[in-house]
């Protein structure tokens, strides 16, 4: 029997459901990558996230190859690829693990469908979450809105199933995959369109793993407390991994618990509020998967309206947002960070995404596409989830209360303004109790600390607490009951 595994959000090896399965019950396996063609066309993602995917399957490729087995791949319509692969080499099954983001689903049914209709029968798998939709539910058999609700029936679940790490079948060493006509190397960035990037994170499965032994043997240790400062190592920057699966859920999940099974230094609540992280990860996944409407527009009704500056103005806040030039420096650290790295932290994320709905009252879906366009860790779920509880209009929504204050934040995440200095250099000289402030400083200080406002950096492009004041007094004329 031969059977293809398509690899679409899942480029390992190791505890990977599809591959397992293929192994046990096929004589012979074919891997298979497709490009995805108009997706690649579509300018939905950026640089970061299309070269780190090229680095995963380079590895994943080499990975392979190491078994003597060619990662087959193609270049079009998905849809049409898969059909046709299978065909042609007379597959007997194709084998996945699913995804569920909204035009994923549609796309893997079509692939089912058009498979079914010349007798190729096809086995999905659940891989990217620890748990699906389906399985954690309301007492009513409701979709949960509620993380809370949502975390606690994550965890009686974990207790009652604990899911298991599958090692990397020891058949990949026996299987003879279709022995492969001549494959062209993987395509660089340049041939899919996008610019070659030196990469801030090291791709592929052996640093996926690399990364998490780093992290469960050091900053795990200070989580709960070092995880909200930007200027530090303080999380695990995995999450460009999750995003391609190069670590499964159930790997870093059980490497943290097990930190805390090995005794030794690491402390309960550190290693349960890094476990909490990776389930707010599965909320915001079962939240796509249950109400798949939100990629379109809120999941309720209860924003602000945008402001009605005339579409000039609006142009002009954003594009200083988005180049991190809006005189707030934790703001523009974020921007910068997120403009050369393709990452930002998420307290940061937090901060510029407020600043951009609640103080420059843009509306959220411009900072989410944004950030899709650069993050290297995009995601549909985790950045549309985000965007709206940060805009309060998502499934955990609380209006008016989430209005982060950049200076307030910027001293007490970044007091001795380490992070801001790194990112915005204009600022180097400036000492921690001016730095957060800069437009506070006296001209005296602007010329002994060589920053002038508005000639080296830019004056506040708001004012925060009139933003502020003018949003809360829009919430209270709209207050819809959800
Ligand atoms: C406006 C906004 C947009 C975001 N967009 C994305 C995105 O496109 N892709 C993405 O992976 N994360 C997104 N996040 C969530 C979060 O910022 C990142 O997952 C986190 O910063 C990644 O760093 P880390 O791997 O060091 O996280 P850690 O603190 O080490 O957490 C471990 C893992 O948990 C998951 N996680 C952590 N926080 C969250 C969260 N708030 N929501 C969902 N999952 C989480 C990630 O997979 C992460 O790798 C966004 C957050 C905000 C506020």
């Amino acid at each position: 029997m031969r059977g293809i595994v398509w690899f679409r959000r899942d480029l390992r090896l190791h505890d990977q459901p599809a591959l397992t399965a293929a192994l046990e019950e096929c004589d012979e396996v074919v891997p298979l990558f497709v490009f995805d063609q108009p997706l690649l066309q579509s300018g939905e993602f950026g640089s970061a996230s299309v070269n780190f995917m090229l680095g995963c399957l380079y590895d994943l490729s080499s990975s392979f190859a190491d078994h003597g087995i060619a990662l087959q791949w193609r270049q079009g319509n998905q849809i049409e690829q898969v059909v046709q692969a299978a065909r042609e080499w007379k597959a007997d099954a194709v084998y996945w693990n699913r995804d569920y983001e909204p035009r994923a689903i549609e796309r893997d049914h079509l692939v089912q469908q058009q498979l079914g209709k010349v007798g190729i029968p096809v086995r999905t798998f659940k891989d990217h979450v620890v748990f699906e939709a389906t399985e954690i539910r309301g007492a009513t058999g409701e979709p949960l809105q509620r993380y809370s609700a949502y975390r606690a029936r994550w965890w009686t679940k974990w207790h009652a199933m604990t899911p298991p790490i599958q090692p990397m079948p020891q058949a990949l060493m026996k299987k003879n995959a279709v022995p492969p006509p001549v494959i062209p190397p993987l395509p660089t960035a340049g041939e899919l369109g996008y610019d070659p990037v030196d990469l801030a994170f090291e791709p592929g499965e052996r640093n996926a793993q690399k990364q998490l032994r780093w992290f469960v043997d050091g900053p795990l240790h200070a989580y709960a407390h070092d995880r909200n400062l930007p200027g530090i190592e303080g999380s695990s920057k995995l999450s460009p991994h999750f995003r391609f699966g190069t670590l499964s859920p159930r790997t870093a999940i059980h490497a943290a618990l097990g930190s805390l099974a090995k005794g030794g230094r690491v402390s309960r609540s550190d290693v349960l509020t890094w476990v909490d992280e990776l389930i707010w990860r599965e909320f915001f996944q079962q939240v796509l998967a249950s109400f798949p409407q939100v990629v379109q527009g809120p999941f309720r009704n209860t924003a602000v309206p945008p402001s009605r500056a005339p579409s000039q103005e609006r142009e002009r806040l954003f594009q200083a947002w988005c180049d991190g030039k809006t005189g707030y420096p934790i703001v523009d650290a974020g921007m910068r960070q997120l403009n050369h790295t393709g990452w930002m932290h998420n307290r940061i994320r937090m901060v510029v995404a407020s600043f951009l709905i609640k103080d420059l009252r843009i509306d959220w879906q411009s900072g989410e596409r944004y950030f899709m366009q650069h993050l290297i860790d995009a995601d549909t779920a985790a950045n549309n989830g985000n965007w709206q509880w940060c805009a309060s209009t998502g499934t955990d929504a609380m209006r008016g209360y989430r209005i982060f204050n950049p200076a307030l934040q910027s001293k007490k995440f970044d007091p001795d303004g380490n992070y801001i200095r790194r990112y915005v250099p204009e600022l180097a000289h400036v000492p921690a109790k001016r730095i957060h402030e800069p437009h506070l400083m006296s001209s005296d200080e602007q010329d002994r600390y060589g920053c002038h406002i508005g000639e080296d950096y830019p004056g506040p492009v708001v004012d925060h607490h009139q933003a502020r004041q003018e949003y809360l007094d829009l919430g209270k004329q709209q207050v819809t009951p959800c």
